[in-house]
């Protein structure tokens, strides 16, 4: 397995499906211009999942909230914060009972999209119930 830098302040997000990594750094919003130190690997080898991403970010602790945000596109990751080069708390990443502020409507002809409100999304089963035009949509969609 490919070795990479040991973090000591901030996440690791492992067990993000394989190929999700990149929607996974759009959530936490981070990009070139927010400097972060950031190893993405892509494609490592799973003995659960056969193969999955994993991204260490430096300098950031994330929030429940955007933990449950990942589980949009990716269902099974598990998100670890770091301190002083100690895991100090693991999470799971869950499909939140509503999203507001997270999440597009992929709907074009919804209002939300139109006016470019904040998405607001009650879950139902595995799907998503857009507040708006009332139309259901996968997790994954809405990213
Ligand atoms: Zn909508």
């Amino acid at each position: 397995m490919l070795k990479v830098d040991i973090i000591e302040h901030g996440t690791v997000v492992d067990h993000i499906k394989a190929g999700m990594g990149k929607k996974v750094l759009d959530i936490l919003g981070i990009d070139e211009k927010s400097g972060n130190r950031v190893a993405l690997v892509m494609n490592v080898h799973s003995g659960k999942m056969g193969k999955k991403d994993i991204l260490k970010v430096e300098g950031v602790l994330i929030s429940k909230e955007k933990t449950d945000a990942i589980a949009l596109v990716s269902p099974r990751a598990s998100v670890n914060l770091v301190k002083d080069g100690k895991v100090v708390e693991k999470k799971q990443a869950e499909l939140p009972e509503s999203l507001h502020g997270i999440g597009r409507c992929p709907n074009p002809n919804c209002i939300s999209t139109q006016e470019k409100a904040r998405g607001r999304f009650r879950l139902e089963g595995q799907k998503y119930r857009c507040g708006y035009c009332e139309r259901t949509f996968k997790p994954e969609e809405l990213v």
